[in-house]
C-alpha cells in the first residue's frame, strides 16, 4: 500500500477530512416516514419525458411523506455537455411545476452541481486511498485494450478485476516512479476481494428482493490525474452525494439495477448506511409484434419539448404520466389524481406504454372542462413563445376571442372538445378573426366546390341573404331565414326530395345552408353556425357574405 504522505502529496494541503463534510451536512431532522428523494439530471441537451416522470414520482413521494426533493446536476461529464442544457430543465420543470425543495439557489446541502462539489468528492477518494480501498492505476489505454482482447480470447468476462487489474497489487515503488514520471493516473476503487462468482442481494422497493451477480470490476472513481477539474465518475459522485445530502430514497431509471452491485459496495467501502432504491420502468413505444423504450433517436414524443411545442396543458400530461406510473390514478377524476399520493409500491415492473391518442383524448377531455378565459390565457402563453402572430390577434380581438370560445362550451352540458393542445387553437377558431380569415374570393372560390352549386346561384342566394340579414341571437329563428330564402331560390326542402330528382334543384335545404357557413368560417364543418353569427357581429358576417358573392356578381 501507498505510503500516506505520498498518497495525501496528491492533494491540496489544506483539503478537509470526511468529519469536516459530514459536520457541514448534517443528519436532517424530518418526521418519521419522511423520504429525501432526489433528480440527477445531466446537462445533456435533451430532456426525456421520463425525466419528468421520475421527477413526478420524486416530487410526489417528498411531498406526500412530509420530506424534501432536491434537483442534482450530474455534470461530471462535461465531455457530454451541452450549452444550455440546464436552461432547458429548468424550462421543463417549470412548465409541469415541478417545483424542487432544494437546488442551487436555495437549499442548506449544495452546491447541487457536482462540478462544484470537486473537493467534496476529492477528501473522500483520499480517505479510501489512505484504507487502501482504492489505488492508483497507470493503465494506458492500448494496455486496457489489451487486456480486453486476450480476455475475450479466453472467453472469460472482460473488465478490470483480479489478477487483470496490474495496478491493483502493484509494488509501492513502481508507483511512485510512475508518479515521479509525471505519468496521468485514475483512481480506481478496489472491489472486495473474492467476489467473483458471488451473488448480491438486495430490496428494491418497487421489484421487491432482487440478486445479482457480485461487482467484479475496479470501477474507476476520480478520471485522470491530467484532467481539470479533477470529477469524480457518476458512480462515487453520486454515492458521496446521496449520502452528504442526506438522500433516504433513490428513485431512478432501471437502467441503474445492474450497478446497485457496485454502488452498495462503495457504499460499505465509504462507511455509508446503504440506500433504499426504488428503479422505475422505462416508459415505451408501441411498435409492430411489441414495444420497445422510448428512444430520443426514433420517437419525437421522447423529448419535453414535443409536449411544450405542441401546448399540451401540463396537467393533462402529468394526469397521463401519474396513470402510468399508478393505473389506478387514471381512474380518477383529473384534479383528484393530482392530488392522490403515487404508491411506488403500485408502479409496475413493466415499462407503460405511451400512447399519444389517449393522451390526447384525456387533453381534449381536460380543456372542455376549462372557462373560456383560461383557456385564452393558456393559449396565449403558449402562443407568446411559438406563435407570435396569434398573440397580435388575440390581444387586438381579445372580446371576440372570448365569444369564438363560448360558442358550444358555455351554458352547454357537453362542451366542444375541439382543443387537445393549445396548436389546435388556429385550426379550431382562427376562422373568427378577421385577420386569420381568409374571405371567399367569390362564388367559384373552391372552399364551395364540394357542395356542387352553380355559381350563379350560389351568388344571387348570398346576395338575398345578405340584403334581408337579420342578425337573429334566435338559432331557429336565424336559421328561418336560410330556409324561406332556399325555397325561394329553388332548393329542395330536405335532402330526401333532392335524391329523388336531383336535376330539379341546385341542392337542398341542406346545400343551401352549407354556402352560408363556408362563406363565413371557411369550411363545411364548423360549430353551431348562428352562435357563430353571435360572436363575430353583423357586420363582420356581411363582410363575408359579400365576399361569397364575388366582384362581380349581381343579385338577381
Ligand atoms: N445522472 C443520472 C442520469 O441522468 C441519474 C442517475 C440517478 O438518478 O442516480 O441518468
Amino acid at each position: 500500500m501507498l505510503d500516506r504522505v505520498v498518497i495525501d502529496a496528491l492533494f491540496p494541503a489544506d483539503l478537509s477530512e470526511p468529519a469536516h463534510w459530514e459536520q457541514r451536512y448534517p443528519s436532517r431532522e424530518l418526521p418519521e416516514g419522511a423520504a429525501v428523494t432526489r433528480f440527477g439530471p445531466s446537462p445533456t441537451g435533451f430532456v426525456h419525458i421520463g425525466g419528468v416522470y421520475v421527477a413526478t414520482i420524486d416530487r410526489d413521494v417528498a411531498t406526500n411523506s412530509g420530506g424534501v426533493y432536491l434537483v442534482r446536476v450530474e455534470d461530471t461529464d462535461q465531455s457530454r455537455e451541452v450549452e444550455g442544457a440546464l436552461a432547458q430543465f429548468a424550462r421543463a420543470f417549470d412548465y409541469f411545476g415541478i417545483s424542487s425543495d432544494e437546488d442551487d439557489g436555495h437549499g442548506d446541502y449544495g452546491p447541487y452541481r457536482q462540478s462544484a462539489r470537486e473537493r467534496i468528492y476529492l477528501s473522500y477518494v483520499r480517505e479510501l486511498l489512505r484504507h487502501g480501498k482504492a489505488y492508483l492505476c497507470f493503465a494506458t489505454k492500448s494496455e486496457l485494450a489489451d487486456i480486453t482482447g486476450r480476455q475475450q480470447a479466453a472467453k472469460i468476462p472482460t473488465g478490470y478485476y483480479g489478477s487483470w487489474a496490474i495496478w491493483r497489487d502493484a509494488d509501492p515503488a513502481a508507483v511512485q516512479a510512475k508518479l515521479a514520471d509525471g505519468a496521468p493516473y485514475v483512481v480506481r476503487f478496489r472491489a472486495p476481494d473474492g467476489t467473483t462468482d458471488q451473488r448480491v442481494r438486495f430490496t428494491d422497493v418497487i421489484r421487491g428482493d432482487l440478486e445479482h451477480e457480485a461487482n467484479r470490476n475496479d470501477t474507476v472513481i476520480l478520471k485522470s490525474s491530467d484532467q481539470s477539474p479533477r470529477l469524480p465518475t457518476y458512480h462515487f459522485a453520486h454515492a458521496v452525494d446521496d449520502h452528504l445530502m442526506r438522500v433516504t430514497l433513490v428513485i431512478r431509471g432501471e437502467e441503474w439495477i445492474s450497478s446497485v452491485p457496485l454502488h452498495l459496495q462503495l457504499f460499505d467501502a465509504l462507511g455509508f448506511e446503504p440506500m433504499t432504491y426504488a428503479h422505475i420502468a422505462p416508459l415505451m413505444k408501441k411498435i409492430s409484434g411489441g414495444k420497445r423504450k422510448l428512444s430520443k433517436r426514433s420517437d419525437p414524443e421522447a423529448g419535453v419539448d414535443f409536449y411544450i411545442e405542441a401546448g399540451y396543458p401540463a396537467e393533462a400530461v402529468l394526469y397521463y404520466l401519474r396513470g402510468l406510473a399508478n393505473g389506478r390514478l387514471a381512474e380518477l377524476p383529473l384534479r383528484q389524481a393530482l392530488i392522490t399520493p403515487i404508491r411506488l409500491a403500485q408502479c409496475g415492473v413493466d415499462g407503460p406504454l405511451v400512447d399519444l391518442v389517449k393522451l390526447e383524448d384525456i387533453s381534449a377531455d381536460h380543456i372542455a372542462t376549462l372557462p373560456g378565459p383560461e383557456i385564452l390565457g393558456a393559449v396565449r402563453t403558449w402562443a407568446a413563445q411559438f406563435d407570435p402572430e396569434l398573440v397580435t390577434v388575440l390581444d387586438t380581438e381579445h372580446d371576440l376571442a372570448l365569444r369564438a370560445l363560448a360558442v358550444e362550451r358555455d351554458g352547454v352540458d357537453n362542451p366542444r372538445k375541439d382543443l387537445r393542445k393549445w396548436s389546435d387553437f388556429r385550426a379550431a377558431y382562427g376562422f373568427f378573426f378577421p385577420q386569420l380569415f381568409a374571405p371567399l374570393s367569390g362564388p367559384t372560390d373552391e372552399r364551395l366546390s364540394p357542395l356542387g352549386v352553380d355559381p350563379t346561384i350560389a351568388a344571387s342566394f348570398a346576395q338575398n341573404f345578405a340584403d334581408g340579414y337579420q342578425h337573429l341571437d334566435d338559432p331557429q329563428e336565424w336559421f328561418n331565414q336560410i330556409r324561406e330564402l332556399a325555397a325561394k331560390h329553388g332548393f329542395a326542402p330536405n335532402a330526401k326530395e333532392y335524391k329523388k330528382n336531383p336535376a330539379a334543384y341546385p341542392g337542398s335545404i341542406r346545400e343551401a345552408s352549407q354556402l352560408i357557413r363556408v362563406a363565413l368560417t371557411g369550411s363545411t364543418r364548423s360549430p353551431d353556425l348562428p352562435a357563430i353569427t353571435q360572436a363575430l357581429g353583423a357586420p363582420e358576417v356581411l363582410r363575408r357574405l359579400c365576399a361569397l358573392v364575388g366582384g362581380g356578381a349581381t343579385g338577381s
